[in-house]
C-alpha cells in the first residue's frame, strides 16, 4: 500500500510520526507523498484539512485516515496512542470507504476570468474595511440583498466548524446539502435579511454579487483570498466528494455528543 504522511510539527504529532514510520517497516507500506492510495494525517482538523487541499486533485483515487493529537477531532479518527491499530486496520484494508459532501466554489473576476475551489469545511465571503453588501441570488432569483459581517456557507461536515459558531444547525454529513449563515446581518427598516441559517438542496445554485468590490476576501477552509476583483462568488453542492477509510464505524451524533456536551452531568430538577 503507498502512504503518504502529513502531520503538524507540535512535540506529539512529531513523536506519533516516528513511530508511525517505525511501525510500517515490514514492508507492507511504500512511503509514496506523491501518488498515495491512503493519505494518513496526524495533528488537529486543521492537518486534515491542509492535506485535503494538498492531494485536491487526487480525490477520486485516495482515502485520508486522520490520527489526532490534541482534543478529539472531527475528521480525526484515532488516537494519538492508537497508530498500531491503525497501521493494523490498514494491512487488512478491505477499501472501506465513506465519503462526504464537498462544497464547490467559483469566483468569476471583473476580467471575465473564473476560478473554480472546492471546501471541505466552508466558504466566506467578508470585508475587510466595512459591512459586506451583496444580493443574495437563489437559482437565478433575487432573494434578498445582505448588509452585515459577511456570509458563511459550509459543508455537512463543515457544519462543526465555524458554522456551529454562527448559530447554524449541525447536519449529519449522509445529507447532500449546503448551509449559509449569516455573521451580524443588519436588520432594519432600510435592510432585511431572513436572519436564520438555510440549508439549500443539493440542486440549487446560490449566488452573491457584491455591490462593491474593494476590500473583499474569499475564505475557503484555511485558506484566504483578498482580492477588489471578485464580481460574483457560486457555491453548490459539489461533485466531488472525499473519502476516508472505514475500519471502524465512528456514529457522527456519537461524535458531535464526544466534542461539544462530553460527560453527563445529571442534575436534579429544582424543587
Ligand atoms: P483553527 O483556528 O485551528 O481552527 C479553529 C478550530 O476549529 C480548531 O479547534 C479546529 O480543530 C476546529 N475545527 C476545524 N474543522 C472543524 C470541524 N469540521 N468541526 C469542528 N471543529 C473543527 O484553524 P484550522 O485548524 O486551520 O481550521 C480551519 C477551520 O476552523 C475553518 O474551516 C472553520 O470551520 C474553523 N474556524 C472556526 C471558527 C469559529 O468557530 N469561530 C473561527 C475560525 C475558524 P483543530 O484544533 O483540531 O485543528
Ligand atoms: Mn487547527
Amino acid at each position: 500500500m503507498r502512504v503518504a504522511l502529513v502531520y503538524n510539527h507540535s512535540d506529539k504529532s512529531l513523536e506519533v510520526v516516528q513511530e508511525f514510520l517505525k511501525l510500517c517497516q515490514d514492508g507492507q507500506f511504500i512511503r509514496d507523498d506523491k501518488n498515495p492510495e491512503v493519505v494518513v494525517t496526524i495533528g488537529g482538523d486543521g492537518t486534515l484539512l491542509g492535506a485535503v487541499h494538498k492531494y485536491g486533485d487526487q480525490l477520486d483515487k485516495v482515502r485520508f485516515a486522520g490520527i489526532h493529537t490534541g482534543h478529539l477531532g472531527f475528521y480525526t479518527d484515532w488516537r494519538d496512542y492508537e497508530a498500531a491499530e491503525l497501521i493494523e486496520s490498514l494491512k487488512k484494508d478491505q477499501s472501506e470507504s465513506v465519503s462526504y459532501p464537498l462544497l464547490d466554489v467559483t469566483i468569476t473576476k471583473n476580467d471575465g476570468q473564473v476560478c473554480n475551489y472546492f471546501a471541505l469545511n466552508e466558504a466566506t465571503i467578508r470585508k475587510v474595511n466595512g459591512t459586506l453588501f451583496c444580493e443574495v441570488i437563489i437559482n437565478n432569483e433575487l432573494f434578498e440583498n445582505f448588509r452585515g459581517d459577511g456570509l458563511c456557507i459550509s459543508t455537512p461536515t463543515g457544519s462543526t466548524g465555524l458554522n456551529k459558531s454562527l448559530g447554524g444547525a449541525i447536519v449529519h454529513p449522509f445529507s447532500e446539502v449546503i448551509q449559509l449563515t449569516e455573521m451580524a446581518s443588519i436588520n432594519n427598516r432600510v435592510y432585511r435579511t431572513l436572519s436564520s441559517p438555510m440549508i439549500l438542496a443539493k440542486k440549487d445554485v446560490l449566488l452573491l454579487k457584491p455591490h462593491s468590490h474593494d476590500g473583499m476576501m474569499v475564505s475557503i477552509d484555511h485558506l484566504n483570498y483578498e482580492a477588489d476583483s471578485f464580481e460574483t462568488v457560486q457555491l453548490k453542492v459539489s461533485q466531488k466528494r472525499v473519502s476516508f477509510v472505514r475500519y471502524r464505524h465512528n456514529h457522527f451524533w456519537d461524535r458531535v455528543e464526544e466534542a461539544f456536551i462530553g460527560a453527563r452531568v445529571v442534575s436534579k430538577p429544582c424543587q
